[in-house]
């Protein structure tokens, strides 16, 4: 109930649970009814004719009982509906007597006399309507119930030669293959109405379920929110004091007073101030991008002219080394980018590259592709190289491959991560190929701006 409280959209769903089965049952009913009246009229229709055909030749022959049994047994016999087929003939104005009954089990009857009732409550009060109000010709019908089947209690006045009514012409036809088949639609369509509710049932609880999850979706999305604001708030917080962290250590490391010990523990609190910043950096660019607040300012750039500057600025370390760090290029390859986000782009995929190879060569190429029309830039190193089954994650939010090859080497995981996101923003592609051991190629390439 608490549940339904808290939750009103859900009284839509029970309103439908209710109304809807409801709606089915009452226009069910409606056709019901309509059906049946509309077969005890056609019902009727028949009796009438069947009287009508009848009536002469029973008149004809009223006063020879045993050639009118054999008409009665004739009829009866080609009629599966007809329950009893009986002549009446009238011995005064309030009685008449059973002079031919059918089938054979009715003829026991034959010979009793009967009593015609004079009002609605007693018995034959039918025979009393037909020779009162009926012409003779017109045949009336009764239905009554007989348990659960209908019966139709057809009845027509017999009239002599001078329009007096002589006796009655009377029939029993049962309604029961009609009913039979009506029952079978009502079975039918209560099935229908079960697997209706089933269904409803299975919906209700869908529903339910959905609302829990809108629930829980909405207090995940608060969460979200909260852990966002959090990184968000910290990492702003840490900026200032890091800066000031950065600009001493860097200081102490120039000074010339220092001891060679004291100098080397300056220069650790540098380097480790450097990762610091890079990390704070990396969780700051992962918000704004997921918060779609990264800005990119695009326009036609030189990618051989932004590699170089990456490059130069990577050499020093990839000296240090000892790694031959070399750029091909043969001409301005030009496509709209934002001059610092492609800068970010290249320090990573660059910067990746010599971090990852203890040996050998880091080979950048920068080209245009005539074919594809992309502008493109390939870094390619000799380093550890990165197995099929991590390259699948290699893309993936604070991802690292762990081996001992890596456990050295400082890191966040989320420089990929921005890298592709800084690459889809500007309408490029970014690819992997590598061999575990023997080293990396990582492709991006941006449309190209052909010069008119
Ligand atoms: P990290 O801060 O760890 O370098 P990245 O997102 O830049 O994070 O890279 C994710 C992981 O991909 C790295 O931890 C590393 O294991 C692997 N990786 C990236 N570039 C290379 C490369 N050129 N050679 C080998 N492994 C690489």
């Amino acid at each position: 109930m608490a549940f339904v409280r808290d939750n009103p959209q859900l009284l839509y769903t029970i309103f439908l649970f209710v109304a809807l089965p409801l709606a089915f049952i009452m226009t069910g009913e409606q056709f019901l009814s309509a059906a049946q009246n509309n077969q005890v009229l056609e019902e009727g229709a028949r009796i009438s004719s069947l009287h009508d055909a009848l009536v002469d030749s029973v008149r004809d022959t009223i006063d020879d009982p045993s050639v009118l049994a054999l008409h009665l047994d004739r009829v009866t016999a080609r009629d599966n509906e007809l329950l009893g087929l009986e002549v009446l003939k009238k011995t005064g104005p309030a009685s008449a007597i059973i002079i031919a009954a059918s089938p054979a089990s009715h003829a026991s009857e034959v010979g009793s006399q009967i009593t015609i009732g004079s009002d609605p409550t007693e018995a034959n009060y039918e025979y009393g309507i037909v020779q009162g109000q009926g012409k003779p010709g017109s045949t009336y019908t009764f239905t009554r119930q007989n348990g659960t089947t209908r019966i139709i209690h057809g009845v027509s006045a017999i009239a002599g030669s001078d329009g007096t009514v002589i006796g009655f012409l009377v029939s029993d036809t049962s309604m029961a293959r009609i009913d039979m088949t009506a029952q079978q639609g009502i079975t039918h369509a209560f099935v229908v109405l079960l697997l209706i509710i089933l269904l409803m049932f299975i919906l209700l609880f869908r529903h339910a379920r959905i609302v829990d999850y809108t629930v829980l979706y909405r207090k995940l999305a608060e969460v979200d929110k909260l852990k966002d604001d959090f990184i968000s708030m910290a990492a702003h917080e840490l900026r200032t004091p890091l800066s000031i962290i950065r600009g001493y250590a860097s200081m102490l490391v120039e000074s010339k007073s220092l001891a060679e010990s004291d100098h080397h523990q300056a220069e650790l609190i540098d380097r480790s101030a450097v990762q610091l910043n890079a990390l704070v950096e990396d969780l700051l660019n992962v918000m704004r991008i997921e918060q779609g607040r990264m800005e990119f300012a695009l326009q036609p750039v030189d990618l051989s002219v932004a590699t170089q500057e990456v490059v130069d600025m990577l050499a020093i370390s990839a000296r240090e080394k000892g790694l031959a760090l070399t750029l091909e290029k043969t001409e301005a390859v030009v496509a709209q980018l934002d001059v610092d986000r492609i800068r970010q782009i290249l320090i990573n995929i660059v910067g990746n590259a010599v971090k990852y190879t203890p040996a050998g060569a880091v080979t950048v190429k920068v080209f245009s592709d005539k074919a594809t029309k992309r502008a493109v830039v390939r870094v390619s190193d000799t380093g550890i190289g990165i197995s099929a089954e991590e390259q699948k994650n290699l893309f993936g939010k604070f991802y690292r491959v762990k081996s001992d090859e890596t456990k050295q080497i400082r890191g966040t995981g989320l420089g990929l991560w921005i890298t592709k996101q800084l690459v889809l923003n500007m309408k490029g592609t970014i690819s992997v190929e590598s061999i575990k051991g023997k080293g990396t190629d990582i492709e991006v390439s941006f449309p190209l701006t052909v010069s008119a």
